[in-house]
């Protein structure tokens, strides 16, 4: 089992598909699949052939280019069992409990609702890298379409409680963005502060702010920081359990 050769290929307007290439067996695997296009040609320029995809959840920009890929590659997909009539083309379907692998790497599935009801977070424990889709992003999190903002705060924390090294690959390039607003709520900061910079500069040189890493994220990301007296005191939510802070900040990016 060889350590993973990793690119992410930008897909659409803001989305990603990152591709896992293990150079032992040759294996190649996808994490979503925003574009066929844009995949196959990432795939052509490196001379890989993709084997298998994993989907996060059922949303388009993640799936739209599943079927072009899988009659293209005979590529196997894996999806969330929760939304597996919501996603054509499927091959396996997981859940927290699936014994899941790829090239010999164990994958451990989170059940991560909230953003939709059935959206899994696929974490690669040997390889200290997790792919969180549309749950946690950098310095943000996914909107709360389906479910409610306790059950993605949950989802957050299961997240946020693995291992602090782990490398965060999410599903869209929103991170200057959700800087911004990050800025909003806690600009004494100053590893956020570091953390702007840094992503500014990668943005202006055309370079993607991922992997961040969870330790970073828990520093700087508000949502993962509803214990923060800055953040409750000036939400005025200092006596609040930790997901309702997480639920206001929800509703501020919202109007943000
Ligand atoms: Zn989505």
């Amino acid at each position: 089992m060889g350590a993973f050769d990793i690119v992410l290929v930008p897909c659409l307007t803001d989305n990603y598909c990152v591709l896992l290439h293990e150079p032992i067996s040759g294996e190649t695997a996808a994490i979503d699949a925003p574009n066929a296009a844009a995949i196959k040609a990432a795939l052509a320029e490196r001379g890989w052939r993709l084997n298998h995809i994993f989907i996060t959840h059922h949303h388009t920009d993640h799936t739209a280019g599943i079927a072009e890929l899988k009659a293209f590659y005979g590529a196997s997909v894996t999806g969330p069992e929760a939304e597996a009539d919501r996603i054509p083309g499927l091959t396996r379907v997981v859940t927290a409990s699936t014994h899941l692998s790829f090239a010999e790497h164990v994958i451990n599935v989170l059940e991560t609702p909230g953003h939709t009801l059935g959206h899994v977070t696929y974490f690669f424990p040997d390889d200290a890298m997790v792919f969180t889709g549309d749950t946690l992003f950098s310095l943000g999190c996914g909107r709360v379409f389906e479910g409610e903002a306790h059950m993605m705060w949950e989802s957050i924390s299961k997240i946020a409680a693995l291992p602090g090294d782990t490398n965060l690959y999410c599903g869209h390039e929103y991170t200057l963005n959700n800087a911004r607003f990050a800025m909003t709520i806690e600009p004494e900061n100053e590893a956020l502060k570091a953390r702007v910079t840094e992503v500014e500069a990668l943005r202006a040189a055309g370079k993607p702010t991922l992997p961040s890493t969870l330790n970073v994220e828990k520093a700087t990301n508000p949502f993962l920081r509803p214990q923060s007296r800055i953040i409750r005191a000036r939400l005025g939510l200092e006596g609040a359990p930790d997901w309702q802070v997480f639920a206001r900040l929800r509703q501020l990016k919202n109007k943000a």
